[in-house]
Order: C-alpha cells, then sequence, then structure tokens
C-alpha cells in the first residue's frame, strides 16, 4: 500500500513529489503519456523564477524530476485510466493492466491541446496539423505555414516558427490578440510574422497524399471566404483537462476542470488537485508547481490526521 500515489509528471506532479519524498512518504509516480508535461513541448521558459536567463521547458521538467528522485521518489511508466475509493477509504488506480493500492491520491494530470473539431484532422495529425511547434517545426524550411489561436501559446508558437518556416500566418478569430503585451508585440513587430484577423479555419485542404496544401478561412465580419496556402498547421487554442477517468469519482466544472472544494482538495475526502487539470485561471508552470506543494502538505496532514502517520 502507497501513502501517496500522484498522477501526472508535469511541473505540479514533480512538485508533490518533491514535498512528499522529502516528508519521507516515499511517493509512487504515474507517468503519464507525456513524461514532463506540457512544458516538454515548449522551448525557452522565460518567467519561471530562478533563471535570470531563462531556462528550456524539458530541461526544467527533467531537473525536477531527478530533484524528486533524489528524495526517494519512484516512477512507473503507466497512465492511470480509473481511480475507486474503497470501503476502508483507501484507493485502487488502475492502469492498463496493472493496478495500485494508495491511501491518498494527488491528480496532477494536466490538461491537452485542443483541435477545431475539423472532420478531416485526426488524419492530419503527422500530415501538416500539429500542436507542437518544437516537436515539428524543423519540418517545414523555408515554406509557409500557420497557427491558430490568440494567446500567449500562439504567439510562442510562432516567434519559434519564424526561425524555420519563409512565412507564419497567424490565423485568430478576433483583431486582437490575447496574448500578454510582451508576447503580442513580439509578434506584430516581426516581419515574418502575418496575422490574419477576425477569421475562423473552416476546413484543412489536402493534396491526393492527404497532407496539408491550404487552409480555408471564413471572414466572421464579411463572411467572405478565403484560401491560404501553408504546409502545416499549428494549433495553439487552448487546452482540455485530463479528466475523462475521474467522472465518476469527484466534482467536476461544467468544462471537466477539477474542483478543489477546500484548500487542493477535491469533492472526495483523500483525493488533492494540483495543476492545471484544476486550474483554468492562470495556467502558468510557476503557479502548477506552487499546487503541487500544497497538494504534498495538505495530503501529508491527511495522512497523519487519518491514518496516524
Ligand atoms: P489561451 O490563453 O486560452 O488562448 C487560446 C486562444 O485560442 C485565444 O486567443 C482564443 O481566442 C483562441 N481560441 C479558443 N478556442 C478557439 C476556437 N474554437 N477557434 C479559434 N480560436 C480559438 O491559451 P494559451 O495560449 O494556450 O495559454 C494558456 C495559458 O498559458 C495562459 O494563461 C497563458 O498566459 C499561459 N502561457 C504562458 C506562456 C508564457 O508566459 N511564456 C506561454 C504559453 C502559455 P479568444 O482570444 O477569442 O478567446
Amino acid at each position: 500500500m502507497e501513502n501517496v500515489i500522484i498522477i501526472g509528471t508535469g511541473c505540479a506532479g514533480w512538485t508533490a513529489a518533491i514535498y512528499v519524498a522529502r516528508a519521507n512518504l516515499k511517493p509512487l509516480v504515474l507517468a503519464g503519456d507525456q513524461i514532463g508535461g506540457q512544458l516538454t513541448t515548449t522551448t525557452e521558459v522565460e518567467n519561471f523564477p530562478g533563471f535570470p536567463e531563462g531556462i528550456m521547458g524539458p530541461e526544467l521538467m527533467m531537473k525536477m524530476q531527478q530533484q524528486a528522485e533524489r528524495f526517494g521518489t519512484r516512477m512507473e511508466y503507466v497512465a492511470a485510466t480509473k481511480v475507486e475509493k474503497l470501503a476502508d477509504d483507501t484507493f485502487v488506480v488502475t492502469a492498463g493492466e496493472k493496478s495500485y493500492e494508495a491511501r491518498s491520491i494527488i491528480i496532477a494530470t494536466g490538461a491537452s491541446p485542443r483541435h477545431l473539431g475539423l472532420p478531416n484532422e485526426k488524419e492530419l495529425i503527422g500530415h501538416g496539423l500539429t500542436s507542437c511547434a518544437t516537436c515539428d517545426g524543423a519540418f517545414y524550411p523555408d515554406v509557409p505555414v500557420a497557427v491558430i489561436g490568440g494567446g500567449d501559446s500562439a504567439c510562442e508558437e510562432a516567434v519559434f516558427l519564424s526561425k524555420f518556416a519563409s512565412k507564419v500566418y497567424i490565423i485568430h478569430r478576433r483583431d486582437e490578440l490575447r496574448a500578454s503585451k510582451i508576447m503580442a508585440d513580439r509578434v506584430l513587430a516581426h516581419e515574418k510574422i502575418e496575422p490574419i484577423w477576425d477569421s475562423a479555419v473552416s476546413e484543412y485542404v489536402t493534396d491526393d497524399k492527404g497532407e496539408m496544401t491550404q487552409v480555408r478561412l471564413q471572414n466572421r465580419k464579411s463572411n467572405e471566404e478565403s484560401l491560404v496556402d501553408v504546409k502545416c498547421v499549428f494549433v495553439a487554442i487552448g487546452h482540455i483537462p485530463n479528466t475523462q477517468f475521474l467522472v465518476d469519482l469527484v466534482n467536476l466544472d461544467p468544462n471537466g476542470y477539477l474542483l478543489r472544494e477546500k484548500g487542493t482538495q477535491t469533492s472526495l475526502e483523500g483525493v488533492f488537485a494540483a495543476g492545471d487539470v484544476a486550474d483554468h485561471d492562470y495556467r502558468q508552470a510557476i503557479t502548477a508547481a506552487g499546487l503541487g506543494c500544497a497538494a504534498a502538505l495538505e495530503a501529508e496532514r491527511y495522512l497523519s490526521e487519518k491514518f496516524g502517520d
């Protein structure tokens, strides 16, 4: 029986693991499908305190993992598919064929990139449609590409892609970027980046091999249609919380985010939530890490009060 199982390996999960491990509670971390979470798909992180020159996202996550492991955290390369509470107030976490027992759970499963919901999108992933510029940007040198979205992610992707692509369109449904001023200014001043305002992508157009060739746009003010040549589309329109496996266990808000009822405690005693899976307001690496710390401290307190550890 584990004291604490931490589900997820982003900033929240690893920070929780550092604190739980330093309390000598030997946490077990279930890695999930993307070890290191969203920061492993970004480039430079400029706003994580303590790194005045910035740090690459994957490197930051590797350092967090090393720090957690240094104090006795163990990791299993599985993704949780179910969590159940038993009559004796312990939990069983199922991950495919495997199952794990624990006295408390910290959910830090983060959120996954949202897509538009167009018909041929699944087939196009890897053939000119992606949500990770860091992963796929270098495959599109000297060709035009597009980013969809107007937030910090879209701006960051656009600037990164400008290193490779001949041109980067940033297609946004409004006429003003949502991104922070520093990012928006950088994008709008960039010679290779061209915003296309008030526009929604209504179709991904492909060639006979199924590769992306164009996007069909609809202007939301004039209703006019247009076609833009692009070899790849990078979708950056926000995220969906990874809570699908928890719907029968704890209360979620209408958008699927875990509800924190008291501190990081969910609607179920012994289950704590941290990071983007339970935070649609801030969604920063540092706030996720902060919530991971809080969840660990609250899990510790819960174990001590409930089980006398
Ligand atoms: P976001 O801020 O929620 O922005 C999503 C963008 O996608 C918005 O511009 C939104 O348009 C657009 N959008 C949403 N649904 C759409 C749809 N169905 N069709 C077309 N467009 C759609 O998401 P994010 O950029 O991923 O950022 C998430 C959080 O992480 C934010 O708090 C951000 O500040 C933070 N972040 C920070 C950094 C950094 O500081 N370096 C980097 C990346 C992200 P509207 O504007 O019209 O709503």
